[in-house]
């Protein structure tokens, strides 16, 4: 029997691909769930060979792999919730799927498809693997706009899309839904988080102009899943991860001649806010 301490923190797992340089994927979600005071666990996808430059190498794990990670971590520790970034193959979006089976576990999925560099991670078969297999059982999905367009179709040049693009992901089966849009050319950066039962809430931030945003996606969805993990709702996880992204923003070291990581080690206002509660 587990003597679980009364404080214990939120339970993260994370299903994601590793990123050598650091800055995205498992490594960038394991520095966010810690820093907001979560305990993170993973089940990796893949390895990649990358910097802030490029992706040289992405090699997929099998599917078994990934659904042994899963279940021997969640038979034993459990989990409050759950983060997917990169499933790299078709292979990878069912075993987590049937990993996760009946847990009534709350699902994050972040629709990994293409680094913030360009490279291409996931194969093609995924976005179709994403809509009809994960998207169902999602607590919330948080796509970016190149991500919206691979899932729904639809090519967003306005916030004024936004709604369209929940609406899809909304009805494909996914519980709410946060359309990001820090691909848009504006000088404030809006996401519209839309839930199926008929919440919607705009977010509005400035833009920090800054070339060290590999890993913003992952950091966001892991910091999300954080909060949810620990009981916020679902409007003040999404208002609290967005900003320790944009703390970490800020803070990037400027590490990488390309697109650098993040300065995740902040001190914390979610901390703060957390001891308050
Ligand atoms: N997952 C992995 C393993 C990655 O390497 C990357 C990007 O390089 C991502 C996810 C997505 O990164 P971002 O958060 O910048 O969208």
């Amino acid at each position: 029997m587990q003597q679980v301490a009364e404080d214990a923190p939120a339970r993260v797992l994370i299903v994601a691909g590793s990123d050598s340089s650091g800055g995205a994927g498992i490594q960038a979600d394991i520095k966010t769930v810690t820093m907001l005071g979560g305990y993170a666990m993973t089940a990796v996808t893949a390895i990649t060979a990358q910097n802030t430059v490029e992706v040289a190498e992405v090699e997929a794990l099998e599917g078994w792999l990934i659904e042994r990670q899963i279940e021997v971590t969640l038979s034993d520790i459990g989990a409050d919730v759950v983060k997917t970034g990169l499933l790299p193959t078709r292979a990878a979006v069912k075993a987590v799927c049937k990993a996760l089976g009946g847990a009534r576990l709350p699902i994050v999925v972040d629709p990994v498809l293409v680094a913030t560099t360009g490279g291409r991670l996931a194969d093609g078969q995924v976005a179709r693997a994403l809509v009809e297999d994960l998207i169902p059982r999602a607590a919330l999905v948080t796509p970016n706009m190149p991500e919206a367009a691979a899932l729904t179709g639809i090519h967003v040049e306005t916030v004024d899309d936004f709604g369209k693009v929940a609406d899809v992901l909304l009805a494909f089966g996914a519980a709410a839904v946060l359309v990001k849009g820090g691909h848009l050319e504006s000088e404030r950066v809006q996401d519209l988080l839309r839930t199926a039962d008929g919440e919607e809430y705009w977010f509005e931030s400035e833009r920090i102009e800054t070339r060290s945003t590999h890993g913003t996606g992952c950091t966001l969805a892991s910091a999300i899943a954080c909060g949810i993990g620990e009981g916020l709702t679902l409007r003040h996880a999404v208002a609290r991860a967005r900003e320790y992204v944009l703390e970490a923003l800020r803070r990037a070291p400027g590490f990488g001649q390309g697109r650098g990581p993040l300065g995740h080690t902040h001190p914390l206002s979610a901390l703060r806010e957390r001891a308050e509660r």
